[in-house]
């Protein structure tokens, strides 16, 4: 365990993960918007693409596709 900044909101906590426990639900809701957005909208290559179609930061999609969070998709980053 160690001591970390929370990717997302900044704050620090103790854990093994990148982000916070309150931002590790809010990441899971996230990804599996993504997640659905991907699927219903097929071509989508772009991370900005995702970010405007599903309101979703930008630093915070890259950072799901770094931690392979997102599905495999060919995405130009
Ligand atoms: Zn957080």
């Amino acid at each position: 365990m160690e001591f970390k900044k929370c990717l997302r909101c900044g704050s620090f906590f103790i854990s093994d993960n990148d982000v916070c426990c309150n931002c590790q639900v809010r990441d899971r809701a996230d990804i599996s918007r993504l997640t659905n957005f991907i699927d219903e909208n097929i071509g989508i290559t772009s991370a900005e693409d995702l970010s405007i179609g599903t309101g979703i930061a930008i630093n915070n999609i890259n950072r799901f596709i770094a931690n392979n969070s997102l599905p495999n998709i060919d995405l130009k980053l």
